[in-house]
């Protein structure tokens, strides 16, 4: 391998470099390969998929029962009238199953602890995990919305928020989200062609890409965090942001893949930077955020000016499932912004909305996102799909209910020693940060040359060594695939794993062979410095 030519992989992109990785690391056919550059976790909660499956059996009797005559495999409409009875029935006749009595308590918890009405509850479930009925409302059913806005709020660390004072959408997942943020910011001239945006980096890159695509067209402002400080971004960075050609703020919290929260410092300073450009759109991506201890999203901090995109997918196991929501606040300077645009602007949008009602104008952002995510014409069939919702409040609804925070503690301790055993093997410092979430964890090249075997090593190693070698070598010899950070916006040399998706003794073994990297290159650099 020392003399294949690596230069030809520094034009990939990192989705490309990563193929390239993992070809290379599935070469050999005698060993298996550890994909450690996959943001999927290889955990997932089962109990609410239980209750899922449970809550179809229930349902698809229901709706047999409905018709006085049976044909085989044909059904009805579920019918409100003494269904409650029958799902208690059910309730009792199965409760040796761990899905159903979970389904038993949810309906309760929803009734007392949420007071919300347990019957409507109980028959949008049923009706919706049948997929009998187009989504209405199209944005989100109703109880629905409200169960799962219980549950953004708590995750999110808002308090003093009343749940009517926010709006959410379900989408397909944190992937629709991005997709039709972007595309409605634009279509709603809240963004134009050449516009400047902040991006808080390292960050998941499309978030660098879409930006830069002929749709969009915009100017990247980056707005880096400090490896020296933990990764949080420095006050010198988000004082960017008070540049009023910025129009918006882009940023992942905690960040993929330095995988950090914002610092009770970082959120301050953005609290008064909003104080100076009220009229700045803030989009948070908080797909981590269940993964962080005491969260607090940007949405808690300044909600009218704040976009946020909640998924399912990491802390659920669950990226299959394609389920994630955007939240608005109901007060918000999106919408002031519509509505201050220029007459020329008013009368383009009034066209485009104007088939849906008779005062366009007054539509919301987040219902203009709907009405956009199925090109305006189509918004009468627009939505998640009904059991896609039905899950989404059943994992909620898991999370909520479980008072000592089980799953919660459960999910967290596996990354988090996971990220010890790398480091442990490693033969370095495990980081110590209370803002880490260790969902990735980035290895600093630099850092761990370091510590290794002293500042001298280390230099050499930065001067000589081309840390995407490093990567392409570990993958043919090891089979292990970790990702350059330098994808995702890293300025410092430095290799991307997920904690999230290989069992616990794989890491041992990343942490091995690069612990052998290090050795060897040490032994090289030894060799050299005698000849001198
Ligand atoms: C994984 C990920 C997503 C994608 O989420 P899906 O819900 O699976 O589409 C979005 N944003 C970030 C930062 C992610 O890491």
């Amino acid at each position: 391998m020392a003399n294949v030519d690596y230069s030809k992989y520094a034009k990939l992109s990192p989705f490309e470099l990563k193929d390239e990785l993992i070809a290379l690391a599935q070469s050999k056919t005698d060993r298996i390969m550890l994909n450690a550059g996959r943001g999927n976790p290889n955990f997932l909660a089962t109990v609410p998929r239980r209750a899922f499956f449970q809550l179809g059996l229930f349902s698809a009797t229901e709706s047999e029962f409905s018709f006085s005559y049976m044909p085989e495999g044909l059904g009805g409409y579920p019918r409100p009238v003494g269904l409650q009875q029958r799902f208690d029935h059910f309730v009792l006749e199965n409760r040796d199953k761990p899905g159903v009595v979970f389904l038993g308590k949810a309906v309760s918890y929803v009734r007392d602890q949420l007071g919300l009405d347990a019957d409507a509850f109980l028959l949008e479930m049923v009706e919706g995990i049948l997929g009998c009925n187009y989504p209405v409302p199209d944005r989100m059913l109703r109880i629905s919305e409200s169960i799962v806005k219980e549950y953004i709020l708590r995750e999110m660390g808002v308090q003093g928020m009343p749940k009517e004072s926010l709006d959410l959408f379900a989408v397909e997942g944190g992937t629709a989200a991005m997709a039709y943020i972007f595309n409605s910011l634009k279509e709603n001239k809240l963004i134009d062609y050449g516009n400047k945006i902040a991006i808080g980096v390292p960050v998941f890159t499309p978030y660098l890409e879409i930006p830069e695509l002929n749709d969009y067209q915009l100017e990247e402002v980056l707005i880096h965090a400090d490896p020296n400080m933990g990764w949080q971004y420095p006050e010198s960075e988000l004082r960017k942001l008070e540049d009023p050609d910025i129009k918006a703020f882009f940023l992942v919290n905690p960040s993929n893949p330095p995988s950090v929260k914002m610092s009770d410092e970082g959120l301050a300073v953005l609290a008064d930077i909003v104080k100076k450009r009220p009229d700045l759109i803030i989009l948070t991506d908080d797909v981590y955020g269940t993964f962080a201890d005491n969260f607090k999203s940007l949405f808690a901090i300044c909600p009218e000016n704040t976009i946020l995109v909640y998924s399912f997918s990491k802390y659920f196991g669950a990226t299959g499932w394609r389920l994630g929501v955007i939240a608005t606040a109901k007060e918000n300077i999106l919408d002031k912004k519509i509505a201050a645009l220029s007459k020329k602007d008013k009368d383009d949008l009034e066209k485009r909305y104007g088939s849906l009602t008779t005062d366009p104008a007054s539509i919301k952002f987040i219902d203009r996102l709907v009405a956009d995510s199925r090109n305006v014409a189509l918004n009468h069939t627009a939505g998640l799909s009904t059991p896609q919702q039905v899950q989404m409040v059943l994992f909620s609804l898991f999370n909520m209910m479980d008072s000592r925070q089980d799953y919660k503690k459960a999910v967290k301790s596996v990354v988090r020693e996971r990220d010890a055993t790398l480091y442990r093997q490693l033969g370095v410092d495990i980081p110590q940060d209370p803002n880490s979430v260790d969902y990735y964890t980035l290895i600093n090249l630099e850092n761990t040359s370091r510590q290794l075997y002293g500042d001298e090593f280390a230099d050499w190693v930065m001067k000589t060594k081309n840390p995407t070698e490093l990567l392409f070598r570990v993958a043919d010899e090891t089979g292990v695939v970790l990702l350059p950070g330098s994808g995702f916006g890293v300025q410092h040399p430095s290799a991307r794993a997920s904690l999230a998706n290989l069992n616990e003794y794989q890491y041992a073994a990343i942490g091995d062979s690069l612990r052998r990297f290090a050795e060897e290159s040490y032994q090289e650099y030894l060799q050299i410095v005698k000849k001198k």
